[in-house]
């Protein structure tokens, strides 16, 4: 089974990088917590699903005018090493 990972588009923030839900006011989103903003994650052969499309590039948003970073709380959490 080859382990080689190819770019496929994220599908939270549809290859933007810029993840806009329920949570967000109009024209505010927030940077995607699955692609880290990237717009596309790496998936191996058996992770890719039927809707998964390949990555071309980032797909550019026009109804966002503000982008908050919010971090993960896992990683507000995560003590550093002693
Ligand atoms: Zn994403």
């Amino acid at each position: 089974m080859s382990s080689e990972k190819l770019k496929f588009e994220c599908i939270p923030c549809k290859a933007s990088g810029i993840y806009s839900g329920r949570c967000e006011p109009e024209g505010v989103g927030v940077i995607c917590t699955r692609c880290k903003g990237e717009g596309y994650e790496e998936l191996s052969a058996d992770e890719v699903v039927s809707y998964n499309k390949p990555f071309v590039e980032k797909k550019i948003r026009g109804d966002i005018i503000l982008v908050e970073f919010r971090m993960q709380y896992e990683e507000f959490v995560k003590l550093p090493q002693h």
